[in-house]
C-alpha cells in the first residue's frame, strides 16, 4: 500500500535528501503536501516532478509567481502562514518537519497535533517548546521519530533495552571545521569557510551552528526532550570521522553505537521505514578505509556554546528559547558579515543574562518570547554597531 508523505522545508538540504529516497520508490510513496519560505522556483519544480496534492510557499507575497509556475500541472498552490498550518491538515501518513529555525514550531506543533508520524530534523522547535511539544505528542498519540543523526542513533540504540537501565546517553560531534584552530585564527573566520563542514553536506543555519558547537548544545536539549534519563546522564564527545552517529551505554556497561556514512539519508532512511527497513543507496561503511576512529573531550574555551546550552536547559523556562533564538539572530548576521564568529556566542550570552521572562506555560508564550529575545538581540547588533 502508498503511503503519502508531506515534507515542511521540501527545498532545503534535509528536504531534497527525503525526496530522493521517495523518488527511488514510486511504487511506495506519494506526495501530499511539500513546503518552502521563499524559493518558488525550486518549490514548484519539486512539486510538479513529485506529483504533490498541495505546494505552499510560507513567504505570502510570492503566491502569485507560485501560482503562475503551477498552472496546468494539477497542483494546488496556497501561500502564507495559515496554508503553512494548513498543510498539516492534509491526511498524510508520514510528515518530515524540516524547516530550519523555530519558524518550524507552528507546522510542527500543527502535524502532531493531528497525531500524526512525524519525522522530527527540525531541532529548534524542540530546544524552544520541547515540554510543550512533548506534552502534546501524548495527547495526540502522535509518534515522533528523530532524524537528527544523534538522536536517531540513540533511537536505534535505545531499541535493545529499557530507558530505565540507561547509564549514559553519549552524543557524539565532529567538532567541526575549526576543531583544531587556534582562538586567533577563529576570530578570523569567514561565513564561507564557517559553512564548509569537514563531514557533513547541510544547509548555511546548521552548518555555522556545527562550527560554533552550537549544533551540539541543542541536540544536548533536544536528547532531554527526546529521550527521558535526565541530564546528568547525558553527555558529549567529540568523534572527528563522524562514523558513530552516538552511543548508549547500560548500566551493565555495555556500550551500544550505531555507525554509518555521514549522509541524512541513512537516518532519514530509517525513519521514512520505520519500523521495517528500506534499501538506502547510501554508501556502505569502510572501516578498513576509514582505518580509525578518533574520540576527544570537547573545549568549553574556544566553544562556549556548549556550556550556554547545558546551562538554558538546566535552567530551564524560557532559557532554551532564549537561547535559540539570540543564536538564530546572531548566526544570520554572522552569515550577513556583521559581527565576527566568536561574536556569535558572546550575543547568545548576552542576552541570556539581560532578558528573563517567566517561564512560558503555553505555545503562544514561547512565540512571545522567541520574539523578545529576537528583538534584543537584534538592538544589541546596533548598540554594538556591529549592524
Ligand atoms: P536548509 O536551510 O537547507 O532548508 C530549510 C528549509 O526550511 C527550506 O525548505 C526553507 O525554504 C524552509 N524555511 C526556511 N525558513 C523558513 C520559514 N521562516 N518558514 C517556513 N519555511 C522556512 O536547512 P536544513 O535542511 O539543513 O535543516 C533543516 C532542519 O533540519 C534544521 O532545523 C536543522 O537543524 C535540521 N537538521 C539538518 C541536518 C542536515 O544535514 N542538513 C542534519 C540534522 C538536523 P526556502 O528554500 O524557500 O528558504
Ligand atoms: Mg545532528
Amino acid at each position: 500500500m502508498q503511503r503519502s508523505i508531506s515534507i515542511f522545508g521540501a527545498t532545503g538540504s534535509v528536504g531534497s535528501s527525503t525526496l530522493d529516497l521517495i523518488a527511488r520508490s514510486p511504487d511506495e510513496f506519494t506526495v501530499a503536501a511539500l513546503t518552502a519560505h521563499s524559493d518558488v522556483v525550486a518549490l514548484a519544480r519539486i512539486a510538479i516532478a513529485h506529483n504533490a496534492r498541495l505546494a505552499v510557499i510560507g513567504d505570502e507575497s510570492r503566491y502569485a509567481e507560485l501560482k503562475a509556475a503551477l498552472s496546468g500541472s494539477g497542483v494546488e498552490a496556497a501561500a502564507g502562514p495559515d496554508a503553512l498550518l494548513g498543510a498539516a491538515d492534509l491526511d498524510a501518513d508520514w510528515t518530515m518537519a524540516s524547516i530550519v529555525g523555530c519558524a518550524g514550531l507552528a507546522p510542527t506543533l500543527a502535524a502532531i497535533r493531528h497525531g500524526r508520524t512525524v519525522a522530527l530534523a527540525n531541532k529548534e522547535s524542540l530546544v524552544s517548546a520541547g515540554a510543550l511539544m512533548m506534552d502534546a505528542v501524548t495527547a495526540s498519540g502522535a509518534t515522533l521519530l528523530p532524524v537528527d543523526s544523534e538522536h536517531n542513533a540513540i533511537f536505534q540504540c535505545l531499541a535493545s533495552g529499557r530507558i530505565e537501565d540507561v547509564a549514559r546517553i553519549i552524543l557524539t560531534a565532529s567538532g567541526g571545521p575549526f576543531r583544531t584552530a587556534t582562538i586567533e585564527e577563529m576570530r578570523a573566520v569567514t561565513p564561507a569557510q564557517a559553512v564548509k563542514h569537514p563531514n557533513w553536506s547541510m544547509g548555511a543555519k546548521i552548518s555555522v551552528d556545527s562550527a560554533t558547537m552550537m549544533n551540539k548544545g541543542l541536540e544536548l536539549i533536544e536528547a532531554y526532550h527526546l529521550f527521558p534519563v535526565g541530564l546528568d546522564r547525558l553527555e558529549i564527545i567529540v568523534h572527528p570521522q563522524s562514523v558513530i552517529h552516538s552511543m548508549v551505554e547500560y548500566r551493565d556497561r555495555s556500550t551500544l553505537a550505531q555507525l554509518g556514512s555521514p549522509d541524512m539519508r541513512v537516518p532519514i532512511a530509517h525513519a521514512l521505514a520505520w519500523p521495517q527497513r528500506m534499501a538506502s543507496p547510501c554508501e556502505p561503511l569502510n572501516l578498513a578505509k576509514i582505518g580509525r576512529l578518533d574520540f576527544e573531550a570537547p573545549d568549553p574555551v574556544r566553544f562556549p556554546a556548549l556550556a550556554l546550552a547545558r546551562a538554558a536547559i538546566e535552567a530551564g523556562g524560557a532559557r532554551p528559547a532564549i537561547l535559540n533564538a539570540a543564536n538564530e539572530v546572531a548566526v544570520a548576521a554572522f552569515l550577513e558579515g556583521r559581527i565576527g564568529f566568536l561574536e556569535i556566542a558572546t550575543i547568545v550570552e548576552e542576552i541570556l543574562t539581560r532578558y528573563s521572562p517567566a517561564p512560558p506555560t503555553s505555545i503562544d508564550e514561547i512565540g512571545a518570547v522567541d520574539r523578545e529575545a529576537r528583538e534584543h538581540a537584534i538592538s544589541l547588533l546596533k548598540v554594538a554597531r556591529i549592524d
